[in-house]
């Protein structure tokens, strides 16, 4: 690409000097033929319009050479008619033929040319004529002088204007030259400022092709270059925001399958081998076996069901399938709902429950089952990771247009390293105790998908081990994007 640019900045600038230098040589080489012809013919109306010169020249004395005599008259005017004798002479011709009878150089081979000029004069007018284009030019002055009819001629061949032309062209040639030498070396200057620039972007467009993205091109002027260089940062930096995006979507999706293959696996397995047992001993089984036995498989199906439940849900969030069914309903009221469901599991596990709620609440709108779920699923999370005989608060309150509810519970708590990730589908802490208690990992990506659904949030609060602490937060009016629709 260098090349190509460069070449044709080049060419370029050679076609701009070239043509440039051919126009102005023209105009000047035509303005100085022009200047030198005018300066002629005024140079001739000037001479002729002197009164002496002209009646010198029509004077004559008696048995003169009249020819002889205007010679000799014109030889003294040489000055005011520019005559040198090599480029310009004047003639003195017969007025009838128009043949040489003197002059101040010899007659010319072949006689003098009867010029238009010349023959105006020999019908008796004065004639000053003259083309740009000729290579010579000429005045032709009819005289009579003791009753004989002359012409007085004058005539330049131009060489001087020619030899100043010629001069000029040199020079031009030589302005021309030089123009080249300097479009040249202009060319690589503008090809530093304009074609490297281009060279680099190139070779970083290069590197984005090839899938590297980590060197940024530095930005050196504010010009269309410049915007084009960061234009293309900032492309490649989204270019590589989205594809580090889509590695993770990817590298989400592949874990996701593998753990949902995982998840059905274990119970299938469960049920496949306490199912062989019984269809193998029909009969010759304790009969309290058989029962432990269809219990075992009973459960297992059930955690099945669940685990596709919460898949369903999960896949219905993300396909947009899922609507908010809102309506307005007491936040309190909703606490106070959870609380009484869990009080009995809590019991059984001999935990304390404390619930702390302010008498203001207001009325929130959302969608209340979905709402029930997350609290539900919070509340019993505190109950399954805390050891028995242990202490979990509930409290609510108002913050500004949102509410919030928090579970606090002294339990086994979250190691700092998973705190980021609980949230992510499938995962848990333990893996054991979590299954034990019949959870499957998708309980708080669930219930985070709906609060994010509300315009809420769900989160880790810190706090002082043991325990922990987890709050939901809800916008009192409801979502503004509607997620769904009033019920
Ligand atoms: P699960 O069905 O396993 O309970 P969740 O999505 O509800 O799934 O929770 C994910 C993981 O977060 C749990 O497996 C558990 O390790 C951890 N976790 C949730 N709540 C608590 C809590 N109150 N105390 C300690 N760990 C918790």
């Amino acid at each position: 690409m260098r090349k190509n640019l460069h070449v044709k900045l080049v060419l370029i600038l050679v076609l701009l000097i070239v043509s440039l230098m051919v126009v102005v040589g023209a105009f000047l080489m035509n303005s100085v033929t022009g200047y030198y012809i005018n300066e002629f013919y005024s140079q001739m109306v000037d001479a002729f319009g002197q009164v002496d010169f002209v009646r010198d020249l029509q004077t004559a004395t008696e048995d003169e050479d009249g020819g002889a005599a205007m010679a000799a008259v014109l030889s003294v005017y040489k000055g005011e008619l520019g005559v040198d004798g090599r480029n310009r002479n004047y003639y003195v011709l017969s007025g009838t033929t128009g043949r040489y009878l003197e002059g101040s150089a010899p007659e010319p081979e072949g006689g003098v040319t009867i010029t238009p000029n010349i023959s105006s004069a020999l019908l008796g007018e004065m004639g000053v004529e003259s083309s740009v284009t000729a290579d010579y030019m000429d005045a032709a002055v009819p005289i009579t002088r003791g009753g004989q009819p002359y012409i007085v001629y004058i005539l330049d061949n131009r060489e001087t204007v020619r030899s100043l032309n010629g001069e000029m062209f040199g020079l031009i040639l030589e302005a021309l030259v030089l123009g080249l030498i300097i479009s040249v070396l202009l060319s690589f200057l503008l090809a530093k400022t304009m074609v490297n620039p281009l060279q680099r972007l190139t070779n970083g467009i290069e590197e984005v092709a090839r899938g590297d993205f980590s060197r940024k091109l530095e930005v050196t002027s504010s010009d269309e270059i410049g915007q084009l260089t960061e234009s293309f940062n900032a492309m490649a930096q989204q270019l590589e925001t989205n594809i580090a995006e889509l590695e993770r979507a990817e590298q989400m999706r592949k874990d996701f399958v593998a753990n949902v293959s995982h998840e059905l696996r274990t119970p299938l397995t469960n049920i496949k081998s306490y199912a062989e047992t019984l269809a193998g001993g029909v009969g010759e089984l304790p009969a309290e076996m058989e029962q432990r036995f269809l219990g075992v498989i009973l459960n297992e199906s059930d955690r099945m069901t669940h685990i596709l439940q919460d898949l369903l849900t999960l896949s219905r969030f993300d396909s947009g399938r899922s609507e908010l069914r809102l309506t307005r309903f007491p936040f309190a009221q909703a606490v106070d709902d959870t609380y009484q469901a869990i009080l009995m599991d809590a019991q059984n596990h001999a935990h304390t429950v404390e619930l702390k709620l302010p008498p203001d609440l207001p009325q929130v709108r959302a969608d209340r089952e979905r709402i029930m779920q997350v609290m539900m699923n919070i509340v019993s999370n505190a109950i399954k990771y805390t050891p028995d005989g242990g202490r979990i608060v509930l409290s609510a309150g108002r913050a500004g247009d949102r509410v919030w509810m928090e579970v606090d519970d002294n339990g086994i708590g979250i190691p700092a390293g998973d705190r980021g990730r609980i949230f992510e589908r499938f995962y848990r802490v333990d893996k054991a105790r979590s299954r034990q208690s019949g959870g499957t990992g998708l309980g708080l990506s669930i219930a985070q998908e709906i609060m994010h659904r509300h315009e809420g949030s769900l989160y880790l609060v810190d706090k002082e081990e043991p325990g922990l602490t987890i709050r939901m937060e809800l916008p009192v009016q409801g979502p503004r994007e509607e997620g769904g629709h009033e019920g």
